[in-house]
């Protein structure tokens, strides 16, 4: 659950594009579940009975509370809640089982939770090293801190192509890079 803790954190620092982020990671959460084996689907089910302490299929924002005492949770909750109804139900929580999953990055700069596109540092994650990224504005301010300079940095959709190429010529299948 520290990840959790993580998460709610950084996203209550983060202000209101959030919302709208965290629906397109539900959005691409559950088009993950979809097409997902009975193992992952009950990993998430299991996930979600976490949070359900009483086990009647939502989650209220005392359940989710209870996760963790910090103030933040609110606010996630909120933006987590897509229709507003005040519960989590299963669909609504697989954008947070997601990002738990797959882990959010931040910006190595300002720290922001990195829900949207954002800068990957290449020569590191060449490397293999921990990955370095900075949101939008720090790259295009240049504020930051890094061994390597923003002319390694490449954007989401940048390192997607680049994945594209290397599949291309290693033929690794898409099972062996995603999660
Ligand atoms: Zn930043
Ligand atoms: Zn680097």
């Amino acid at each position: 659950m520290e990840e959790i803790r993580k998460v709610a954190r950084a996203c209550f620092q983060r202000g209101s594009s959030e919302k709208k982020e965290l629906e397109d990671i539900g959005k691409v959460a559950r088009a993950y579940f979809e097409r997902s084996s009975s193992e992952e689907k009950t990993s998430a089910r299991v996930f979600f009975g976490e949070l359900d302490d009483n086990g009647d299929g939502k989650i209220s924002v005392q359940e989710f509370e209870s996760v963790t005492s910090s103030s933040h949770v609110k606010d996630l909750f909120k933006n987590l809640d897509e229709n507003g109804d005040g519960i989590l139900d299963f669909n609504e929580v697989l954008a947070f089982y997601y990002m738990e999953k797959t882990g959010v990055p931040g910006c190595g700069s300002c720290k922001e939770l990195l829900l949207g596109p954002y800068f990957s540092c290449a020569t590191c994650l060449g490397k293999g090293s921990e990955s370095y990224d900075l949101c939008c504005d720090c790259y295009s301010g240049g504020e930051y801190s890094h061994e390597h300079s923003l002319d390694n940095f490449m954007d989401t959709r940048a390192q997607l192509k680049l994945l594209r190429d290397l599949m291309k010529n290693a033929e690794i299948t898409p099972g062996q890079v995603i999660i």
